[in-house]
């Protein structure tokens, strides 16, 4: 028990850091993990033991998908800096090419396909490919890649509601940059890692508190049922409330 639980803080603590999982998600976990080391060491009960098994074995079949549904997150959000820096590089400079392909490699990383290739496609016959040797070439590996039917769609402004074809880095109708309210809204329902970890979390409260509530005074034991629910209803409302990225932040 002790390594999954020693994997868990140190994954804990980074995604307090990297702002994967806010302050307060991290602590409430850290606490359930505090005690289910400590149940391990001291089960009260020989039943108990079993279920702490059974959730440390959750843990361990879970953590790769937990892992990698964050560190997705994690990459997202970089491409997703790097697209708004290059907007903002488009903004001071409208006929920069270099910020026009910035444009386009973020978009290809963050799953739009279509239109970075046209917009890659705009931007490079003004920049010499003798100078541009990497953008020459990761625009190559770009069209040999076979892309999904429907990379060259529309994609519809958040803003106004604009469908812009493949090509356009601001909107049409209201000049908003659309892909990037587009492309962060795709990534704010990308949470499921946060997810995974507050169900994981609940069941593991509940699978260690509620036994010990039998064994109390009553009195005791509601108080301890109350304490434990609020953390559930703490953890999941925190993983499973809406976010909404400010597209202008
Ligand atoms: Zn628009």
């Amino acid at each position: 028990m002790i390594i999954p639980a020693g994997i868990m803080t140190v994954s804990l603590v980074n995604w307090v850091i990297t702002g994967d999982i806010d302050p307060i998600t991290y602590i409430l976990c850290q606490g359930v993990v505090i005690a289910l080391i400590i149940v391990s060491f001291y089960p009260p009960f020989p039943a108990l033991s079993f279920m702490i098994l059974l959730s440390s074995l959750g843990l361990i079949v879970a953590y790769p998908f937990l892992r990698a549904m964050m560190t997705t997150r994690e990459l997202k959000s970089l491409e997703l800096d790097q697209l708004e820096n290059a907007y903002r590089m488009l903004g001071q400079q409208p006929r920069n090419p270099i910020a026009k392909f910035r444009i386009a490699k973020a978009v290809w990383d963050l799953g739009a396909p279509g239109h970075a290739l046209k917009i890659a496609e705009d931007a490079l016959p003004s920049m010499p490919s003798g100078v541009f040797i990497d953008e020459h070439r990761t625009f190559r590996n770009w069209t040999l890649t076979q892309l999904p039917k429907d990379a060259f769609r529309d994609l519809s402004c958040l803003d106004c509601g604009e469908r812009n074809p493949p090509g356009r880095t601001h909107c049409f109708g209201c000049g908003e940059p659309f892909l990037l309210s587009r492309l962060g809204r795709k990534l704010t329902g990308k949470g499921n890692g946060k997810k995974l970890l507050a169900v994981w979390a609940s069941i593991t409260a509940a699978v260690i508190g509620v036994p010990f509530t039998t064994v109390l005074p009553p009195a005791l034991g509601i108080s301890l049922v109350i304490g434990i629910l609020t953390v559930i209803v703490c953890i999941l409302l925190l993983a499973f409330r809406v976010e909404i990225r400010d597209p202008a932040a």
